[in-house]
Formats: C-alpha cells, sequence, structure tokens
C-alpha cells in the first residue's frame, strides 16, 4: 500500500511512538526489496496549499519535503501527495524540478486528454476519464510528471458507506471494479481504525487477499507500476482544483460554501483576511530575507532551499554554515542570518492548510497558524524589520469568528496569540515551575535543564529557600542563537504558580520583572498535566507498596468488610489491592474476589488501573516469554474481577512477538488468536 506521512506527524511519531516509527520505515524498506520501489511517498512540507503559495514557497515546500523524506527513508521519494491534491501546472513544475516522477490527484482534476505525440485532445470528466491508466503532463518548461487519478466513488464508500465494515465485502467491491490496469483509491489514513473502528482489520484483509492474487488480481505500488507502464497518454490538468473543495482552492481562501457542516449559521469570511494577512507579512519577510542575507549568505534563495536539510539532520549545522555563509561563524551577522533561516521557518509553517479547512477563525488549527505567524513577526523585528504586526494586524482585523465571545481577528491575536509570545522571563518562570512540579528542583549548586522542541533552559540554583531562590539560566534557541545566560531572583508566593522573578540579562544589561501567575493559559495547562503525572505516579506507587498483604488479610475477618466501619478505606486501596493480587500467587479468600469484583464496577481509578495493567503486561510480553505464563495468569484472573483490560493493545503486543517466531498456545487462546 502506498502510503505518505507529513513531516509533523512524522516527528511526533517518531519522538512519541518509535516501536511504530521502525516498523513504517521497515515497511518501506520491504517494499522497495519487493518490487523495486518503495511504498512510501513525500508530502508538501507544511501541508500548504500550493497553487496559493508563491514560486519561492512552492519551491521550498517540495525541497524541504524531498529532505525529510531522504533522511527518514535513506533513498530519495519517486512520488509526492499535493496537500489535499490541490493543484495547479506552477505545483506541478515545482514537484518535477525536485526529481518527483508522480503524484495522485482525484478524478475531476483532469480536464481533458490526449494520446502521446498527438493534439487531439478531448475533454474529460471524472466519470469518462479511464483512471486504470497513468498519464504524463508534459510541462511549460520540457519537463514532464506522471499523474495517477484514483477511483473517487470507490474512495467515497470507503470514508461514507461502510465499506470498511465487512473486509470480505470491501474485497469484492474493488474485486468488481477492476480491470486492465491499475485501480486504485485514495484516503485519509485515519479512516483506518479511527474513522471507522477495526476498519484497519477490513483493509490488512483486503492487502491479504490481494498477496494471495484472488480473483486474479495483483498488488502492486504506484511506482513499480509506472516502471512497467509508461503513460501513452498525456492529461491537461484543471489549474487550481483539489480533492476537498468543489470550487477549486477556494476553501483555503475565501468563504466558497465548503465547510464541515456542523454549524448551518455560520460563515467563512474570515478565510479571505487571514489568507491575506499571511500573504502581505510573508512578502515583507521574503523582501527582509533578501535584503539582508545578501551580505549574510553566498546565495540566500539556495540557503534557504537547502535549509530543509538540516532541519532534516542530514547535515550539521557547521557544515551548513560552511556551504552557506560568507560571515564568520561566531559573528553577529551569523547569528542574523540563523535568525532569518528560522523567521522563514516559521513564516512557512503558519500556511498550514488546516488554518482555513474547518469552520472558525477561533479553532485551535487557525490559531496555531496565527502563533506561527507572530514567531515569525518576533523574529523579523529582532532583525530590524518594524511594522510587521501592524500591518498583519490591519488586515486581520476585518476577520471575525462566528462566536461573539472571540469577536475580531485583532481580539483572537491579544487573547489567545500574543499571550503565546515568550520572552525570557516567561520561559525562566515555566522552566523553574516546571522543575518544582516535576519534583525535580535542583539544589543549590546544582543545574536541571526543560527541553521544548525550539528551545531549551538550563537553570542552575546558587540560593534556594522557602521565600526566595536565586541563580543563573541559559536560554538556547535551536538552531537560532547562541546561548545567552541571565540571572534570576524568585520571590516566591504561596503556591508554584504565583510570586515575582526579576531577570537581568548577565552580558546584555536586560532587565525585566515578570509575576509568575501571568504564564499563559496554554503554557499553564501543560504545566498541571506534569505536575498530576507525576502526582498521579506517586500516589501510585504509594498504593501499590502499601497494598501488599490486602489481598490476603481480607480474608481474615469474619463479617463482610464492606458493611464495615473501615468498608470505606477498603474501598479506596481499591486498585492496589487489585494489581497485588493479579500479579502475587496468594490465595484469596471468595469474598475478596467478591468485594473487588463489585466495587470496581464503578470505581474512579479503574481507567488508570487498566493503563498501568496493560502497560506493564506489555512491557512482559515484549521482554522475555518465561514471563509469558505469568501474563496468562493475570489475564484470567482480571476476566474473573471483570476488569475491562485493553486487549486490542495486548493482542498488538502479542502479535509483534508472533511475527518474531514467538507464540504460547496458551496465550494466544486467551487473547482470542486462532494460530
Ligand atoms: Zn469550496
Amino acid at each position: 500500500m502506498s502510503f505518505n506521512v507529513g513531516p509533523t506527524l512524522f516527528r511526533w511519531i517518531e519522538r512519541s511512538e518509535p516501536e511504530l516509527y521502525a516498523k513504517i520505515i521497515e515497511a518501506d524498506a520491504r517494499s522497495l526489496k519487493r518490487w523495486g520501489h518503495g511504498n512510501a511517498i513525500g508530502q508538501i512540507y507544511h501541508h500548504v496549499i500550493m497553487p496559493l503559495a508563491s514560486e519561492l514557497d512552492k519551491q521550498v515546500e517540495v525541497a524541504w519535503a524531498v529532505a525529510d523524506f531522504e533522511s527518514r527513508f535513506k533513498r530519495k521519494p519517486e512520488g509526492m501527495w499535493l496537500s489535499e491534491t490541490a493543484c495547479d501546472t506552477a505545483s506541478l513544475e515545482a514537484l518535477a524540478d525536485e526529481g518527483i516522477i508522480y503524484t495522485l490527484l482525484a478524478p475531476r482534476q483532469a480536464e481533458a486528454i490526449a494520446d502521446l505525440g498527438t493534439d487531439d485532445w478531448q475533454d474529460v470528466d471524472e466519470y469518462s476519464i479511464n483512471i486504470k491508466e497513468p498519464y504524463l503532463v508534459q510541462l511549460p518548461s520540457g519537463k514532464t510528471i506522471s499523474v495517477f487519478f484514483y477511483d473517487g466513488g470507490l474512495s467515497q464508500a470507503i470514508a461514507f458507506e461502510g465499506l470498511l465494515h465487512n473486509g470480505d465485502e470491501f474485497w469484492n467491491k474493488l474485486s468488481g471494479a477492476s480491470a486492465d490496469g491499475l485501480l486504485s483509491i485514495g484516503t485519509d489514513g485515519e479512516t483506518y481504525g479511527h474513522h471507522v473502528k477495526f476498519g484497519e482489520m477490513a483493509l490488512a484483509y483486503v492487502l491479504s487477499q490481494g498477496i494471495k492474487g484472488r480473483d486474479g488480481i495483483s498488488l502492486l505500488n504506484y511506482g513499480a507500476y509506472l516502471e512497467q507502464n509508461p503513460p501513452a497518454r498525456k492529461v491537461k490538468i484543471r489549474e487550481n482544483s483539489s480533492w476537498s473543495c468543489y470550487h477549486g482552492v477556494e476553501r483555503w481562501r475565501s468563504d466558497c460554501g465548503c465547510c464541515t457542516g456542523g454549524h448551518p449559521d455560520w460563515n467563512q469570511q474570515w478565510r479571505k483576511p487571514l489568507r491575506d494577512g499571511f500573504d502581505e507579512i510573508k512578502s515583507l519577510i521574503d523582501k527582509h530575507f533578501f535584503n539582508l542575507g545578501e551580505n549574510i549568505f553566498k546565495d540566500s534563495r539556495a540557503a534557504l532551499v537547502d535549509y530543509g536539510q538540516l532541519l532534516s539532520g542530514m547535515v550539521s549545522q557547521t557544515s551548513f554554515l560552511k556551504q552557506h555563509f560568507k560571515v564568520l561563524e561566531k559573528s553577529s551577522d551569523a547569528s542574523v542570518g540563523w535568525k532569518l533561516l528560522s523567521m522563514q521557518k516559521w513564516a512557512l509553517s503558519s500556511f498550514a492548510s488546516c488554518g482555513w479547512f474547518f469552520d472558525d477563525l477561533a479553532r485551535l488549527e487557525p490559531v496555531n497558524d496565527m502563533a506561527f505567524a507572530l514567531r515569525a513577526i518576533e523574529i523579523a523585528k529582532e532583525t530590524g524589520l518594524i511594522g510587521l504586526e501592524e500591518k498583519f494586524l490591519s488586515i486581520l482585523g476585518e476577520a471575525y469568528s462566528n462566536e461573539d465571545r472571540y469577536g475580531s481577528g485583532i481580539d483572537l491575536w491579544n487573547s489567545k496569540i500574543k499571550t503565546q509570545s515568550e520572552t525570557p522571563e516567561s520561559l525562566i518562570a515555566q522552566a523553574l515551575v516546571r522543575l518544582y512540579v516535576e519534583g525535580a528542583f535542583p539544589l543549590p549548586g546544582e543545574a536541571g535543564k526543560i527541553d521544548w522542541p525550539g528551545v531549551s533552559v538550563v537553570i542552575r540554583i546558587d540560593d534556594n529557600s522557602l521565600v526566595m531562590s536565586k541563580g543563573e539560566a541559559d536560554i538556547q534557541w535551536n538552531l537560532e542563537s547562541e546561548v545567552k545566560t541571565f540571572e534570576w531572583k524568585w520571590k516566591k508566593g504561596e503556591r508554584v504558580i504565583s510570586g515575582e522573578l526579576d531577570v537581568f540579562g548577565v552580558s546584555s544589561g536586560f532587565q525585566e520583572h515578570f509575576t509568575v501567575a501571568d504564564i499563559s493559559w496554554k503554557k499553564k495547562q501543560s504545566l498541571s498535566l506534569a505536575w498530576v503525572g507525576r502526582i498521579a505516579k506517586e500516589a501510585w506507587d504509594q498504593k501499590i507498596q502499601s497494598s501488599g498483604c490486602g489481598p490476603v488479610l481480607f480474608g481474615e475477618f469474619e463479617d463482610y468488610q464492606i458493611a464495615q466501619t473501615w468498608s470505606s478505606k477498603w474501598k479506596e486501596l481499591w486498585s492496589g489491592l487489585v494489581w497485588t493480587h493479579l500479579f502475587s500467587e496468594d490465595e484469596v479468600s471468595d469474598d475478596f474476589i467478591k468485594f473487588i469484583t463489585e466495587t470496581g464496577r464503578e470505581h474512579p481509578d479503574v481507567d488508570y488501573l487498566v493503563e498501568q495493567i496493560s502497560r506493564t503486561l506489555c512491557d512482559m510480553l515484549h521482554n522475555e516469554t518465561l514471563v509469558w505464563g505469568r501474563v496468562g495468569d493475570v489475564l484470567r484472573k482480571a476476566k474473573i474481577i471483570g476488569l475491562p483490560l485493553d486487549i486490542w493493545k495486548l493482542q498488538n503486543c502479542y502479535w509483534d512477538k508472533v511475527q518474531d517466531g514467538h507464540s504460547d498456545s496458551e496465550l494466544s487462546r486467551v487473547l482470542g488468536f486462532d494460530l
């Protein structure tokens, strides 16, 4: 199955789900071995709507996407997915320029076709075009790119008509629609399992049938098919078209009527000023970049285009500097150069298409895009471009949320965006509180480090008392600046998120006062999550330790304990008692089993307990087959007391081991496998 994952999501998967990440990479390597062409396809770097991007941005988005892809799959991408399949000739030129040989479009994006070598064009639409062959687009530059059209009707049926509820029906539908050539479908990955529960099982079934060659059908990916079946015909594509807006690409710049449908009385007139505002500041940012870049970079455009190689870790900062900078490494000019590149990265991030896709300006997606723009505006200001924010707001003021409480774009900017702006004092305040809530506040003479994506803060403590702490802090914005050192003094209040913070720049003469309670709402939320995570864990460890002999002692009483004075205490200990019972071999009384079964039906700790048990069992499954007998015991005991374990997760953990050649008939049976 051909697939694409955008760099933003890929970064998250790599960090948060390393095992899944390794499987995705391996899947591509296996397909490459099998067919000579990998299943993985590239994707536009920031998921921008390419026809709406400038010529410069088109090139940068594709070049960075290629670099990101190459850093992961260790090969160049052959194909690239255009965000929302949004397409025009210039976007195809940008793909072809970077060596991309094919892309995928919706059938209604085809306008006319002709045999290669002729000019006998025939108009087509989504119903008349034969989608089972690839087409060549002959570009004005003389370059070419191939286009596959997916089956629109089938793809719709998968998303909206329940085709994934039964694998065999899914197969028969595909089989019935197939004919000579390549039948392909184009769907969002989240369809399989997220939108349609267990939809991934139907997909896996269909792929297994394809591998078996059922109905004389074989499975192949786009790259391999293209090599075996080069296009015999050419296509003219519909300029400014996409798969998710019937009006072309209007959804990402005007109130075209396309929306998610939940609010029939809302409008999307905010889309145009949001687009115009970003476009305006991006063109000013570009001018600023090239003005200053002239004296810093050997070739400003080449530096920007190649910056994706640095972002993806393909080259080091030192070698990038050697290749692209013409100023000294530690000079202030070099520092400006790094800032300019980072400014461009944030400005490009603000064009992520989800910002316009949904129904309102105040949603998370446009707010995120504006927060990216804010960062670009701040760096522009630091490097001497004044007035950008005012310019942006003069346009954004014409945008209004559909909800009165959020007001205009300017109101949102002041309430939701500007408050996210980081200063040395806000970063130091967050680092101090973070170290506190994580229970990692350093002792005097020691240091603690907090890493966020994009910036890191090292806190050194000189003095620490109940009322006052002081010390130094080193702040570094990644790929952007040298380390800057500050002195700080924190007059503490009664709670951690309170008190007064004074920050002094050690070499810059900088001096600021900050009230710790003024950390933005969004950042406070993150701090509170860090705190609750730690407290939950400590409370949990405590419960496990203290419930040691509880299950055995429970049976020693003559009366049924839940009727006693102490019954509420027994209930409080419930999760620890269950845990101890599941993982030990002690004999317990029937009364105990009855008690934990009944109490567990509506105990507030159920979700947390289930998560802890499932994670522990997965670790046991992954580590040693020697403890598999115990895993089976735990599952059996859990079943007896009706504990709703996450069997799906365990099945997946177990399946990993089965794939590696380990299996156990008893465990297979308990987990519902027919092996
Ligand atoms: Zn539309």
